[in-house]
């Protein structure tokens, strides 16, 4: 495993320091997430000019305002379709979109699957905190049954929506799930996915202390203790394999869903491309 590279290190060449601190509220997971995606950008050594991030409506969405980084922020749940415009129009870049568990699964939870369907290059981080954290709190795809929100005080009586398996199905080229807690896992994961071809996955579940922990799991949870939770509470995927879904009840199911190698989109129409310049595949194909 490579080295992790010093904080003060990352802070000084990703950062625009003088725009520090974000706006998230002290024990926020996202923060550990932003860390982990910089590590693994850092140790593949990409040209940061070469690296665009597109980000979301959500308190993850604040991430790429701080980071030297060009980026986008898309409109509600519209974050793959920008990513997928851009990659298709640059082929070249490397294009990161990052949203939240309500922008991409419930909002813009039909352009999130078709990404995944096209396969196309782009790589897709949600970070799952299972609420609605910066609009105070509802209840959204992946908050777990029985789950109180401001939207459901007595109760969610909705299943969530399983991210992974649902990006499996959908075609994603690569899929994986961590958690804030487990940072060196996640910077494997995040590296793995960003260099993968195709239409890569993580989900990476954070704790939001201020909106969901002060109401579930164990009702007034801080941030270090909602990080104990997740350590308690994942279970790798191979061991996953071989349990129930009554003893697979909250817990996270942690690792890596699929790892595959479907045609990249953007590949497969540039040969359309190239025919219909030649003027030759209608002909072939009729
Ligand atoms: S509301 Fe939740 S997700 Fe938003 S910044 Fe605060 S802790 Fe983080």
């Amino acid at each position: 495993m490579a080295p992790i590279i010093p904080h003060a290190e990352i802070r000084e060449k990703y950062f625009f320091t003088d725009i520090l601190p974000t706006p998230w509220c002290p024990g926020c997971g996202n923060g550990s997430m932003g860390h982990a995606l910089l590590q693994a950008i850092h140790r593949i050594g990409w040209d940061p000019k070469k690296i665009v991030l597109i980000s979301g409506i959500g308190c993850n969405g604040y991430l790429t305002r701080y980071l030297r980084f060009d980026d986008l922020h898309a409109l509600h749940g519209r974050t793959p379709a920008m990513a997928t415009g851009l990659k298709m129009a640059r082929p070249d870049l490397k294009v990161i979109a990052i949203q939240g568990d309500g922008d991409a699964a419930a909002i813009g939870g039909n352009h999130l699957i078709h990404a995944a369907r096209r396969n196309i290059g782009i790589t897709t981080i949600i970070s799952n905190n299972y609420t609605y954290g910066r609009t105070g709190g509802q209840y959204g795809p992946t908050t777990p049954k029985g789950g109180i929100s401001t939207t459901s005080p007595y109760g969610l009586e909705e299943p969530p929506f399983d991210l992974c398996n649902l990006m499996v199905a959908s075609g994603a080229n690569f899929v994986a799930r961590g958690t804030a807690y487990h940072v060196l896992q996640l910077i494997d994961l995040f590296e793995r996915a960003l260099t993968h071809p195709g239409f890569t996955f993580i989900e990476v579940i954070t704790q939001c202390p201020t909106s969901y922990g002060r109401k579930n799991p164990g009702k007034g949870m801080s941030g270090p203790e909602m990080l104990l939770w997740q350590k308690k509470n994942a279970v790798p995927v191979e061991k996953a394999a071989g349990m129930t879904e009554e003893s697979l009840r909250g817990k996270i199911v942690t690792g890596i869903f699929i790892d595959r190698n479907r045609p990249e989109y953007n590949t497969e129409y540039e040969k359309i491309r190239q025919r219909a310049q030649k003027g030759t595949g209608r002909e072939e194909r009729n």
